[in-house]
């Protein structure tokens, strides 16, 4: 590219936008519009629309930052409607991140329009963590009073999604702030995120149980503060760096070897506060050490603990994997699940086709997009029925979510947890 090339370029691109959107725009130069990310793409695979699949959202994020597009309602669903999973970027020749920029041009829409009503609430709770086990707790009600059936399909078919609400929360079950029963070795930080704190506290006390098997102390922080990953895709940068900080600063309290997760999105989230306080530098260091201290629970076992199964058989069951995309395609923890359950005694693991497919939980996506979600969940689910499985296992709460909702709407007789479960049911008498 020439010089003068280069410059005209530069100008096509509107002003006010960040260099890292920037950035993304002058790769999509590379796009040779070969089609390969349409044969992976969920949301195109459900809806065969071109501007649901990454070559047309390019097209269309390339029009945007040109300024020949505005924000449409349309543009605004196209790109809500990308799930961020990251599939097309494995096929893709040129790499272009198509998720990467569909999230920031979400951010640059945000910052110039605000949130809707709903957006707002949703960041609200998820700054609050407790106000989201009254939710839960109200949904249950409701489906016991049977007046779920009088809402709307949509608000109906969201409800649905949640599961009963476990009784007692992860922090009823735990008391105190330090566990030390694991005898010394090494002192584990045990994040476990708003989902597994209001509902799945099996799955919490699974972890414990299974660090403590392990030999070490683990320390759980008195009160759930949000990960912060829907403040920072909302584009409200200071309360994820707000809520980053809490984070920080408990584990650091504590003196904490290393902190682990159960959520592959939580993780994937903690381990970028490295990135957030660079122009901090009374945090950054901080935050780089909590970075680098922090692994999946599943990598943690299998890499840096020793992994080892309880001697209670699990009676000959079959069991298949879900790959969570924040897990597998942004942490690369692909292996790790699989070699935890084959050293489990008494289970057979049968790989799935297309394990690494989304689900359709992407966080909040399900919520906002249910009838989408729930296409791409159909496909999943028919992909978990054929191999038969009686346990279909995922490590991350949302998908746990998701799956659960699959076996239920779809009818697949199958249980659905987390690989730690199945390693703390080895332990269990
Ligand atoms: S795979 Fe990459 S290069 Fe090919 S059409 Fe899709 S975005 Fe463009
Ligand atoms: S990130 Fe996923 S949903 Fe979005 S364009 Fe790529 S493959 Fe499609």
């Amino acid at each position: 590219m020439t010089a003068v090339e280069k410059m005209e370029k530069l100008a096509n691109v509107k002003s006010g936008v960040t260099p890292e959107l920037e950035k993304l725009y002058h790769d999509t130069d590379n796009c040779v519009r070969c089609g390969r990310c349409t044969a992976v793409c969920p949301t195109y695979k459900a809806t065969r629309k071109e501007m649901m699949s990454a070559r047309g959202r390019v097209h269309l994020a390339r029009k945007y930052l040109e300024g020949s597009l505005g924000v449409s309602k349309t543009f605004k669903l196209y790109n809500d409607l990308c799930l961020g999973c990251g599939a097309c970027l494995e096929v893709c020749p040129p790499k272009i991140k198509t998720d990467e920029l569909v999230g920031l041009i979400k951010q640059d829409i945000f910052g110039k329009q605000g949130h809707s009503l709903d957006e707002m609430m949703m960041l609200k709770s998820c700054s609050y963590p407790q106000s989201f086990r009254w939710i839960v707790k109200m949904i249950d009600l409701n489906k016991q009073l049977g007046l779920v059936h009088l809402l709307p399909p949509e608000l109906k078919a969201k409800a649905n999604m949640f599961p009963p609400a476990p009784d007692k929360t992860l922090r009823d079950l735990v008391k105190g702030v330090e566990l030390t029963r694991g005898g010394g070795r090494t002192k584990v930080g045990y994040y476990p995120g708003c989902l597994t704190q209001s509902l799945y506290p099996d799955v919490g006390m699974a972890v414990v149980e299974v660090l403590i098997n392990h030999g070490y102390d683990v320390v759980i922080p008195p009160e759930t503060v949000c990960c912060g990953l829907p403040h920072k895709e909302g584009g409200e940068h200071s309360e994820h760096r707000r809520l980053a900080g809490k984070n920080i600063e408990f584990f650091a309290s504590q003196g904490v070897d290393y902190i682990v997760t159960n959520c592959g999105t939580c993780t994937h989230a903690l381990k970028e506060y490295g990135h957030i306080f660079t122009h901090d530098p009374a945090m950054a260091d901080k935050a780089g050490e909590f970075a680098a201290k922090t692994r999946d629970i599943m990598d943690f076992l299998t890499e840096v603990a020793g992994l080892k199964a309880g001697p209670r058989s699990l009676g000959g069951i079959k069991v298949t994997y879900h790959d969570s995309c924040h897990l597998s395609r942004r942490l690369g923890v692909v292996k790790q699940p699989r070699k935890l359950l084959a050293a489990l005694p008494g289970l057979t693991f049968e790989e799935m086709p297309k394990a690494n497919w989304c689900c359709g939980a992407a966080g909040s996506y399900s919520f906002k997009h249910p009838a989408t979600a729930r296409q791409i969940l159909e496909q999943k689910m028919a992909n978990v029925a054929a191999t038969g499985a009686q346990v279909v296992t995922a490590g991350c709460p949302s998908c746990l979510m998701q799956l659960d909702y699959g076996k239920r709407e779809f009818g697949v007789d199958c249980l659905v947890k987390h690989p730690v479960q199945l390693l703390a049911d080895t332990f269990y008498n």
